[in-house]
């Protein structure tokens, strides 16, 4: 035995089609769990029922005790999952579900990976700026292209998770721009930096600098790489 069609339908309608884990919403690419397995005489119930992407299920279902690798999902750690999701799904009215509203943040999207490539965020986040000097143009160009087009409305997530950390990505950039506009001197053509002598005639002004500068590059780091990780698996690219 399976879970009825009734079980099915009700999961299927709770989840809005979304992975209860992933949040990627799977239209048919979905699948229905038992959290207490049916060996462990886990019933065909709603209550005991999960819906998830074929991923998701493929990792929840690939542990092995016996080699264990990892944290393993316990039972009550999936319902509290399949819980609040079923609860955001029904807050949200469904928007999620909604194909054109997937379209427009899948635009946006890709729009944040053309204008920020992860090689170049990469770059800008983990240069040394202790006196050392940077090209402006490449290095800067792209993080006040990324707050110029967060003025568009359009250039907004409809989703509210990804919504949430745009917005902690372009609070970074807004610090760290700022605080390289203020604090980087040019020293020759479209080479600029935080002078180099300041570590000897003003060394507290210097290295508070410096400090504050590399720690808004590893929380801008952060932000980017959680909004690649979490766009890729929400909108599937
Ligand atoms: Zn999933």
């Amino acid at each position: 035995m399976s879970f009825s069609i009734e079980v099915a339908e009700r999961a299927m309608v709770a989840c809005g089609r979304h992975c209860c884990l992933c949040h990627k919403f799977c239209s048919i690419k979905i699948e229905l769990h038992h959290i207490k397995q049916k060996a462990d005489g886990g019933e065909d119930s709603f209550e005991n029922c999960i819906p998830l992407c074929f991923d998701c299920h493929a990792e929840v279902k690939a542990y092995n005790p016996r080699h264990p690798k990892g944290r393993q999902y316990t039972e009550s750690e999936l319902k509290q999952h399949r819980d609040n999701w079923y609860e955001k799904n029904k807050k949200s009215g469904g928007i999620n579900c909604n194909e054109a509203y997937f379209d427009l943040d899948k635009q946006v999207f890709c729009q944040i990976k053309q204008i920020l490539t992860s090689a170049r965020m990469q770059k800008i986040t983990s240069y040394n700026y202790a006196g050392f000097s940077y090209n402006r143009e490449t290095m800067m160009n792209p993080l006040y292209e990324f707050l110029y087009r967060c003025d568009e409305p359009e250039f907004e997530f409809i989703d509210v998770d990804l919504e949430a950390i745009r917005i902690t990505l372009k609070d970074c950039i807004d610090e760290f721009t700022e605080l390289l506009a203020t604090n980087g001197f040019v020293v020759r053509g479209e080479l600029s930096s935080i002078p180099a002598e300041w570590e000897y005639e003003q060394p507290e002004r210097f290295w508070k600098i410096v400090n504050r500068v590399h720690d808004v590059a590893a929380e801008m780091w952060k932000a980017y790489s959680d909004l690649i990780k979490l766009g890729r698996r929400k909108l599937g690219i």
